[in-house]
């Protein structure tokens, strides 16, 4: 999980090198941002995540044993941010609108005196997906989030999480049947499903194939599976869509950090190293 550059800084960091513990946890910040922002779902609680995160790495870096992996511990602080965050915004961030996030994009595209057609369309299938995800009770949304988007295993969400694997899964497999049904027909890759009629010998189609993802259905029920979608059309609707609409979460991978976020996150850690050092 983690790439050697990672361990060669984290092994200085802990060593009391703070060049290199600023490189790590910088290197690192958009994958914070981005957490942060999809599960708090707006830039200004996004920016706190990241700087209280990055602050609490730099803090607790020496005791970072390695037991897990290095993006299990960064997510863990993450998110304990973020949790703290939504107590006291007292579960607001479904009401909350990510619009303000798509803003400087749309406006960068129109200064540029065109609209170009496929950056315009990537950016409202970026939005069908973070309204989906923001859609998922808070739960869902974690599981989701760092599975599906961040690419986390299931145990490894576990262990973020401090859940069983059996339960990040069971988590997992409603996330994603939710996310289809929310994402697939702004997307238009649910082409009729009602008038297609399921019949009795539908299997739960989407719990199935989440578990086929997670390596979880053996060989006969695969080939049981394969045979039912190769019969039946509703059922071969509802696998690509929930193919698509995961593809899609792993492919929106945005927003870039803003640069003065940047800037104040890397003054703040700057202040923070220096009146340690
Ligand atoms: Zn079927």
């Amino acid at each position: 999980m983690t790439p050697p550059e990672d361990s060669e800084l984290l092994l200085l960091a802990q060593k009391g090198d703070t060049a290199a513990l600023e490189r790590l946890l910088l290197h690192h910040q958009s994958q914070i941002y981005r957490f942060g922002m999809k599960m708090c779902g707006n830039p200004e609680d996004a920016r706190d995540v990241l700087q209280d995160s990055l602050l609490a790495m730099a803090r607790s870096v020496r005791n970072f044993r390695g037991e897990s992996s290095f993006s299990t511990w960064l997510y863990s602080i993450a998110r304990s941010f973020c949790v703290k965050k939504h107590r006291k915004s007292r579960f607001a961030p479904e009401e909350k609108s990510l619009d303000t996030d798509a803003g400087p994009e749309i406006a960068r595209l129109e200064d540029s005196g065109r609209r170009p057609d496929a950056a315009v369309a990537a950016l409202e299938i970026q939005e069908v997906i973070e309204n989906a995800i923001r859609k998922l009770e808070p739960a869902q949304r974690e599981v989701l989030i760092l599975r599906d988007v961040e690419g986390l295993t299931a145990a490894e969400v576990g262990d973020v999480l401090g859940i069983s694997v059996e339960a990040v899964k069971s988590r997992l497999h409603r996330a994603r049947s939710l996310m289809r049904e929310y994402a697939a027909p702004a997307l238009g890759i649910a082409p009729k499903m009602e008038a297609i009629p399921k019949t009795s010998t539908c299997p739960d189609l989407v719990t199935m194939f989440s578990g086929h993802l997670e390596g979880d259905i053996d060989s006969t029920a695969c080939a049981a599976m394969e045979q039912h979608l190769q019969d039946c059309e509703r059922c071969r609707n509802t696998c690509d869509s929930l193919k698509k609409t995961l593809s899609l979460c792993r492919a929106g991978s945005g927003p870039e950090v803003p640069s003065a976020v940047q800037e104040s996150v890397r003054h703040a850690l700057r202040l923070f190293l220096t009146s340690r050092a």
